[in-house]
């Protein structure tokens, strides 16, 4: 492990709060559509979800967010760290998103390569978020996009890792960073700096916009980058250009993401790329029809999928949070008036929600009640 990623190993270990949290924010189910237009594709259905088992365990939580023909995937680990793996377009307004579901902080920003499709909001993210870290392929780009986001690296003094292979730990999740070839001649697709997400037996694989010249790099150079995985992350927006079929039977993905726009130029998603997650039994969920796409995912390996989720509606269906929630938040729980919310706000953290005793004038009829009605939680 470098130097950098040693410093960056103990500064996100730094961050690390209890592990012991519980979550009970309640889960909405995915909206099915049809496929009639795209028989290849899997239609999305409720059963389509793995339920979880391991309950007492807090999860990861994964959000691709709709940000037209581009890409921008926030992760957020139980432990409160969060990763931002690329920010969409100029125009797609990531910060806005990230604004509205109240992120207060990004740990690290990895830009997978500098096209416009994947930096072009990270200039407006790193000046808002200075983040700690920052990780990108190391190439240099020749647009004003790839300018802005130098200067605003450079403003808000973020520390540049080189994208080398190693693991980044943040709280219980592991980020092994999935190395570019550093070869100018693949061009920037195929020098996209991917990702292996672990939590526990949960696996996520994101390879950038790998084309097949990266991929039989990786797999010559790095072949242990490919375990089974249960969510993987289309390659190159779904184009014919992305994952391989021999890549695919090694991961072999239950789900599949897929960031584009809707009517986009370049005719994505392509069909042979569709029949190619078909023919492993994959289900897509894509940001053009099912828009900002949620998952969580315990340590056991299981995990849930929340698409056709815009911004609002995840906000509308989060948990308030007793140890972060503002005052005219708190009172949207139960027995929870003006003072109480203050009385919460003195007396945290909470570790769950039976600690709200601590709270005067919140008796034990009180907390179960908070409970049954399953606004609040403790995380
Ligand atoms: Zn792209």
């Amino acid at each position: 492990m470098s130097l950098s990623a040693s410093r960056c190993f103990v500064v996100l270990l730094a961050f690390v709060t209890a592990s012991a949290l519980f979550v009970g924010c309640q889960t909405s189910d995915p909206e099915a559509e049809s496929d009639t237009d795209t028989p290849s594709e899997e239609a999305p259905a409720a059963d389509s979800d793995t339920a979880h088992a391991d309950s007492t365990a807090a999860p990861l939580r994964i959000t691709m967010l709709d940000v037209g023909q581009g890409e921008a995937i926030l992760l957020e680990s139980p432990g409160g760290q969060t990763i931002l793996y690329d920010g969409g377009t100029n125009s797609a307004d990531v910060l806005g998103q990230l604004r509205a579901l109240d992120i207060e902080t990004i740990d690290l920003v990895v830009a997978s390569h500098p096209d416009e499709d994947h930096i072009g909001g990270l200039d407006e993210v790193i000046a808002a978020y200075a983040p700690r870290f920052v990780l990108d392929n190391g190439l240099a780009h020749t647009t004003r996009t790839y300018e802005r986001y130098l200067d605003a690296i450079e403003e808000a003094g973020s520390q540049l890792i080189p994208p080398e292979r190693q693991t980044i730990e943040f709280g219980p999740v592991a980020f092994e960073v999935v190395p570019p070839p550093g070869d100018e001649s693949f061009g920037q697709n195929d020098n996209s700096v991917g990702f292996l997400l672990r939590y526990g037996d949960f696996v996520m694989s994101s390879y950038g916009d790998a084309e097949r010249d990266q991929f039989e790099w990786l797999l010559d150079t790095h072949p242990d980058l490919f375990p089974k995985v249960q969510v993987h992350k289309s390659s190159h927006h779904a184009s014919r250009n992305g994952d391989i079929a021999s890549v695919l039977e090694r991961i072999q993905p239950e789900v599949v993401l897929a960031s584009l726009g809707a009517d986009n130029r370049y005719g994505h998603p392509h069909d042979e790329a569709l029949l190619r997650y078909d023919g492993i039994g994959a289900t897509v969920y894509r940001t053009d029809r099912h828009g900002t796409i949620r998952l969580r995912a315990y340590p056991d390996g299981s995990y849930e999928v929340e698409p056709a989720m815009s911004v609002a509606a995840i906000i509308e269906a989060r948990c308030v949070n007793v140890n972060r929630a503002a005052p005219d938040e708190l009172v949207r729980i139960t027995n929870v008036g003006p003072a109480t919310a203050q009385g919460i706000m003195a007396a945290r953290p909470f570790r769950s929600l039976n600690d709200l005793a601590r709270v005067d004038g919140l008796a034990t009829a009180s907390i179960e009640a908070i409970k049954t009605q399953g606004l609040a939680c403790a995380e």
